[in-house]
């Protein structure tokens, strides 16, 4: 009974208020995943939503463009690209008169409650408005437009912003709203160009987005593997044509048949002139006569269809932006929903705001080292991997160690990133790198080769694994790894893989008081499209598996459009981990998602069934469901599927997927091959620096937990567990780790799809304060 009261109590927190949405600016996918998330959870809160059509020119003219919205006006939005309900740059916003129309208009309404999805433009704008609310009341009183009463009722505005913008160039946040969708697009007209200028052993300049802001040239340049970048942030040292054209030159004597210079639209010199890719172009051709080609992206960039991570990351943000309304004081100042890590919290905008400003100004100042520094450490750090990548020549001397690059378990996406870095880092190291091929198994019957920098040119964008990968674990085979690690005396060992791969090292480790051989330096890449390697948030792979899964069952949904009244059942893998079927079904909108650490009985299923039964009768007759593999012992798809045709009869027919192996993906998401191409340097910096630590006497002796770790991202910070801590938090039964941190993105799953769940449980980000330390230091990894 309390459970009951307190459920209902929270889903009256909002009874009362009026929140309006709208979204301003230039466009970008995702926002519409906003608007739908900040609208659904405004009603389950029990607030009226009101939709404001055209952004802020809706707002001024009124009328039509403000709607009343219900649960259905932002049914089957999610997918489309854009915003649904139309964006514009707004004159009249930017004067007094027009924000005194607006206010008019919100006031009719009873709207004291904003949400602004948009850039820093129009997050200012929505600050100018609040801080003028008080006077605007006060002049449509005097001008008879509204009662003394009606001013008094409406006396506060609460503003909350969602950073929409391409660039990713707003100060306080991870990511914005639309960038990762733009690298997508990117990554596509990349992979596509590749393939015609390897043929013809051409040059191309591509140019990307980002008048102020870099980041979308930087990360296409490392998920690329780019042989030079021109970002406004960092403008290239004085003489830098003879250095490109020396490098472009270098990379083609080595064998390359390609070379790709990638340039933001706002790249400058360090005397601040422009640098056009018709220039860069020009030098090229001049200088080293190579045939070079310039594609200029455009607003590709703003098209298609979000992202998986831009879908789950708005419908994050659109939940908190309402929580933060419900829990808004007078005294509470006008705030951003940003990322940090896996979290939505809330910054006070205008600090966020002035921060984004200082960016610019120290480049306009020329201090351009604090530009950088500004962007946040996630910028930095993609920097200066991209230099150590992109510019470094290979060691002039060797180091006395030598390393190996395994893959384990399934093929995951990004793993051939990750090889491909950790091989062209050793080598810059000096180390001797050999691969091995077919995992343990290969490593047991000494399918070894020393590798060169060339030898792994163009892995980057490749889907799979190109090394050949297997599930054998070590255990079975461990007599003939150790001779093979004598033989070749590997004193570093890097395996790339899921369960298998942190369970085989674990082996290893745990075998090092029989044989003195496997006491080396061990590091685990975690790689699979399960996410279920303890030690990481991600694993390499689980964001290509996502997006697979998502554009699967975005055309499943789409296959029914003609049809009515169709439930899908969709089994996604993942062994026993929910983490695919729980993204996912946020992504697409799913109206369930069955897995096993959530457990479920036949009072769920009877409430699912009933719950699209009554959807049935609304205008949106089709349901999606997704389970995972290995959810219920019992409650089989092929149960599912049997549960809910039965019981649909005459209301809805039912139809079964599994997604099976197309969940792997094709080629890499950007996010996977940058993860990958972290991961692969930070692992390889890592064992150099622990190789030294236990080198004596000219040999490596390492027995202590921390020389075997995983490394993962937790949190914002790559982190190295050892695999002897590890064992301690996983069940091995299962193969998960003990905790996951995605559970609680249940709760959203279930509130979009309209089910009544309690709010207690679901942590929403508290209000921090901005210094310009949390904003440019802690930010991203
Ligand atoms: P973005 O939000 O993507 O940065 P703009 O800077 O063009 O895009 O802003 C979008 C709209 O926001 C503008 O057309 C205007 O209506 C409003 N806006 C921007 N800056 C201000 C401002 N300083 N004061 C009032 N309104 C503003």
């Amino acid at each position: 009974m309390a459970a009951a009261a307190e459920l209902e109590r929270l889903r009256m927190a909002g009874a009362g208020m009026a929140i309006a949405v709208l979204t301003s600016g230039g466009d970008a996918q995702g926002m519409n995943a906003a608007v739908r998330a900040v609208t659904r959870m405004g009603i389950y809160v029990g607030a009226k939503v009101f939709l404001i059509y055209e952004g802020y020119e809706g707002l001024v003219e009124g009328g039509d463009n403000i709607k009343q919205a219900n649960w259905l006006s932002v049914s089957n939005i999610i997918q489309l690209g854009g915003t649904v309900i139309g964006s514009a740059r707004c004159k009249a916003f930017t004067t007094r008169a027009g924000r005194l129309r607006a206010a008019r208009n919100l006031v009719e309404h009873g709207i004291t409650n904003l949400c602004v999805i948009g850039g820093d433009g129009s997050l200012t704008g929505a600050d100018i408005f609040r801080s003028e609310w008080g006077g605007l009341l006060e002049e449509l009183v005097r001008d008879g437009q509204i009662s003394e009463e009606v001013a008094r009722e409406n006396c506060r505005l609460n503003i909350v912003g969602l950073v929409g913008s391409i660039d990713n160039d707003f100060c306080g946040t991870d990511m914005t709203i639309g960038t990762d969708s733009a690298l997508h697009r990117i990554m596509e007209v990349i992979d596509a160009i590749t393939t015609t200028a390897q043929s013809h052993q051409r040059t191309f300049v591509l140019e990307v987005m980002g008048r102020h802001c870099g980041y979308l040239a930087l990360v296409s340049g490392l998920a690329s593997g780019a042989d030079w970048l021109f970002i406004p942030e960092s403008p290239p040292e004085d003489g830098w044509e003879d250095l490109m054209c020396e490098r472009l030159g270098e990379t083609r004597s080595r064998g390359s048949r390609l070379n790709i210079i990638i340039i933001a639209e706002g790249a400058i010199d360090r005397s601040g002139k422009p640098i056009s890719s018709n220039y860069v172009k020009d030098l090229v051709v001049q200088r080293l006569g190579f045939d070079t080609r310039v594609t200029v992206l455009g607003h590709v960039q703003r098209g298609g269809t979000p992202s998986a991570f831009d879908r789950v990351l708005s419908s994050k943000m659109g939940m908190e932006a309402v929580m933060a309304l419900l829990e808004a004081t007078p005294d509470t100042p006008a705030c951003v929903v940003s990322l940090s890590g896996n979290q939505s919290v809330r910054l006070p905008l205008m600090e966020c705001v002035q921060v984004t400003k200082d960016v610019q100004k120290a480049m306009d100042e020329k201090r351009f080292e604090e530009a950088i520094q500004l962007r946040g450490r996630s910028f930095e750090n993609n920097w200066n991997i991209y230099k150590l990548l992109a510019h470094q020549k290979p060691a002039q001397e060797k180091s006395p160690f030598s390393l190996a690059i395994l893959n384990v378990g399934a093929p995951a996406a990004g793993m051939n990133a990750a090889v491909r870095s950790a091989v062209r880092i050793g080598i810059c190291q000096g180390h001797t790198v050999y691969v091995v091929s077919d995992g343990f198994e290969g490593l047991s019957k000494g399918q070894i080769r020393e590798v060169g920098w060339h030898d792994v040119a163009g892995w980057l964008g490749r889907g799979g694994s190109m090394l050949g990968t297997k599930r054998t674990l070590p255990k079975t085979c461990m007599e003939k790894i150790v001779e093979n690690v004598r033989k070749f005396n590997i004193q570093g060992l890097l395996v790339i893989g899921g369960f298998e791969a942190y369970e085989g090292v674990l082996q290893l480790v745990e075998a090092r008081g029989q044989y003195e051989e496997l006491c080396i330096i061990m590091c685990v890449i975690p790689a699979t499209i399960s996410n279920n390697v303890p030690g990481t948030d991600f694993s390499l792979g689980s964001d290509t598996a996502v997006n697979a899964a998502m554009e699967s069952c975005d055309r499943i949904k789409q296959s029914a459009s003609g049809t009515k009244r169709r439930v899908f059942i969709v089994e996604t893998m993942g062994g026993y981990c929910g983490y695919l079927s729980t993204v996912t079904g946020i992504a697409v909108g799913a109206d369930a998602a069955y897995v096993y650490e959530d457990p479920f009985t036949i009072h769920d299923l009877k409430a699912n069934v009933e719950h699209l039964t009554d959807k049935m009768k609304t205008d949106i007759q089709r349901g999606l469901v997704l389970r995972n593999e290995k959810c219920h012992e019992h409650y089989t798809t092929e149960f599912l599927y049997n549960l809910y045709s039965s019981e649909g009869k005459g209301i809805f027919d039912c139809r079964i997927n599994v997604l099976g192996h197309l969940q792997q993906g094709g080629a890499p998401t950007p996010f996977d091959r940058n993860y990958g191409t972290k991961l692969g340097v930070k692992a390889v910096l890592w064992m150099s620096e622990k190789l030294q630590e236990v080198y004596r006497k000219g040999r490596v002796f390492a027995n202590s937990g921390d020389s075997a770790c995983v490394i993962g991202l937790r949190k914002k910070v790559v982190a190295f567990s050892p695999v002897t801590e590890l064992k301690k938090v996983t069940d091995f039964e299962h193969r998960l780790p003990q905790e996951q941190w995605w559970l609680n993105l249940r709760l959203m799953l279930k509130m979009l799809a309209n089910y009544q769940i309690s709010l207690t449980e679901y942590i929403s980000g508290k209000m921090e304060h901005v210094t310009r330390r949390t904003l440019s230091i802690e930010k991203g990894f």
